[in-house]
C-alpha cells in the first residue's frame, strides 16, 4: 500500500523484512493537536518534508488533514504535488523556493514558493504579470541562519515597493530561527526583535517564526502561523526538558543468530571490539543500509547504540555492517531470547533524540534516514 510513496521497492511484507517499523499516526496527531492548544489563535501548520521526516507523506498528510492542519510546508515541488494529491485544498508551502524556469511547476499543483531573494520575487511576478494572475507566494526574510532569504533591510525596502508587491500575493512572511532548541541564546531574542520589525511593514500578510522549539521558547514567539516538524514526530523541542511529545515511531529487528563468543575474540569488522570473557552475541537483521548509521558502533573504549531485549538494555557490539548489527545480549537471561525474536531499536525507552545521540547525531538524521527496507505497520489515526 505504500511501494510508491517509498522508492522502488514494492511494499515489504513482515516475513520479508528484517526489520518492522511502526508509525503511530494516533500519537502524530495527538502532538499536533497539543502543539495547536499550545499557541491558541495561532495557526499550526505541519512540516512533512523529507518524506514527512520519514515516515510517510502520504499518511502523515491525510492523518494531520483529518485533525484539521490546512497549511503544509515541504522542500521541494516534487514533496508538494505529493501533499497536493493527499490534501486537495490545502495550502502547500515549497520551503526551498523558486530555481530560474520553475514557476509553472509550481502553478500546475497550486504551490507557493517560499521567495528568498529579490531575484526569485522577480521572477515570480513576472510570471504573474504574464498572464497567470496575482498567485500567492511567501516572503522568507534572514534574521540570522544567513542561508536563505531576503536581508531585513533588503526586506524593509521590499515592504515600499508597492509596484512589484502588486504582481503577486505575498500571502505569508517568515523567518526561521537558529538556536531555538537552545533558549538561553540571545540570538532568539535578536531574531524575534528583527522578524516584528520586518512584520510590521507587511500589514495584512500573515507572519510565522516558529519552528518545533520555537514554539516553546519563553518569549512564545507563536505569531500568525507555527510551522513544527520535529516535534510532530515525536522529537523533544525541549532538549533541556522532559519531552512533551508521544513518540510516533518504533523501530525493531529480528535476531538472525545467537552465539557464544569465547573471552578476547572480536566481533565485527575490524575487530574493534573485543569480548571480555565469554559474551553472548545477537546478530540483528538491520544495518547502515537501513539508515542505522555506522556512527553508533560500539567499541570497548566507546559505546555505541543499544537495543533493549526482553525489557534489557543491550549494547552494540562492533561495528555495524551493511545489514547487520551485532549486540552483546550477555545481559539477557538464556531463555528469554530466541533466534527470530524482535527487539527494539526505536521505542520501549529509546526515544529518537537518544539514538540521535549515541550516533553522534540528532534526531532528526535518525528520522530522515529510516530506511526503505522495512516492513512498515502504521497505526491508524482513529480507532
Ligand atoms: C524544517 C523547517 C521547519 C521545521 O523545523 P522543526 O525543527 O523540525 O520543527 C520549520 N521551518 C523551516 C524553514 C524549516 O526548514
Amino acid at each position: 500500500m505504500t511501494s510508491a510513496a517509498h522508492g522502488p521497492c514494492p511494499a515489504v511484507g513482515e516475513d520479508e523484512a528484517g526489520g518492522l517499523l511502526t508509525i503511530d499516526l494516533a500519537a502524530l496527531v495527538a502532538n499536533w493537536r497539543a502543539l495547536a492548544a499550545r499557541v491558541g489563535s495561532a495557526e499550526t501548520a505541519a512540516v512533512v518534508k523529507a518524506d514527512a521526516y520519514g515516515i510517510g507523506i502520504e499518511q502523515a498528510v491525510s492523518a494531520l488533514y483529518g485533525a484539521g492542519c490546512r497549511t503544509f510546508f515541504v522542500a521541494h515541488p516534487v514533496e508538494g504535488r505529493r501533499v497536493r494529491a493527499a490534501a486537495p485544498d490545502a495550502v502547500i508551502y515549497v520551503l526551498n523556493g523558486l530555481l530560474p524556469g520553475t514557476a509553472a511547476a509550481y502553478r500546475a499543483h497550486d504551490l507557493r514558493p517560499v521567495l528568498g531573494s529579490l531575484e526569485e520575487i522577480e521572477e515570480w511576478a513576472a510570471f504573474c504579470r504574464a498572464g497567470a494572475g496575482r498567485l500567492p507566494a511567501a516572503l522568507h526574510v534572514d534574521t540570522g541562519m544567513n542561508r536563505l532569504g531576503l536581508r531585513v533591510e533588503a526586506a524593509v525596502q521590499l515592504a515600499e515597493n508597492t509596484e512589484l508587491l502588486g504582481a503577486f500575493t505575498p500571502s505569508l512572511v517568515m523567518s526561521h530561527l537558529v538556536s531555538a532548541e537552545e533558549p538561553d541564546d540571545p540570538i532568539n531574542a535578536r531574531q524575534i526583535a528583527a522578524f516584528s520589525h520586518v512584520r510590521e511593514r507587511f500589514a495584512g500578510v500573515l507572519a510565522s517564526l516558529a519552528n518545533s522549539s520555537g514554539i516553546f521558547l519563553p518569549q512564545a514567539p507563536h505569531f500568525d502561523l507555527v510551522r513544527p516538524g520535529y516535534a510532530l514526530y515525536g522529537g523533544n523541542p525541549t532538549p533541556e526538558r522532559a519531552n512533551p511529545m508521544r513518540p510516533v515511531v518504533q523501530l525493531e529487528a529480528r535476531v538472525i543468530q545467537l552465539r557464544w563468543t569465547p573471552d578476547g575474540e572480536t566481533v565485527g569488522y575490524n575487530g574493534h571490539w573485543t569480548a571480555q570473557g565469554r559474551r553472548r552475541i545477537a546478530t540483528l537483521s538491520v544495518g547502515y543500509a537501513d539508515g542505522y548509521l555506522r556512527t553508533a558502533s560500539g567499541t570497548n573504549l566507546k559505546a555505541g547504540g543499544e537495543a533493549v531485549v526482553a525489557g534489557v538494555r543491550c549494547p552494540f557490539a562492533g561495528r555495524i555492517s551493511m545489514d547487520l548489527i551485532t549486540l552483546d545480549v550477555s545481559a539477557v537471561p538464556e531463555g528469554a531470547i530466541q533466534r527470530g525474536d524482535k527487539v527494539t531499536l526505536i521505542g520501549n525507552g529509546l526515544t529518537i533524540d537518544e539514538v540521535g545521540k549515541r550516533a553522534g547525531t540528532i534526531g532528526y538524521e535518525i528520522l530522515t534516514s529510516l530506511g526503505r527496507r522495512y516492513h512498515r505497520r502504521y497505526l491508524p489515526a482513529t480507532v
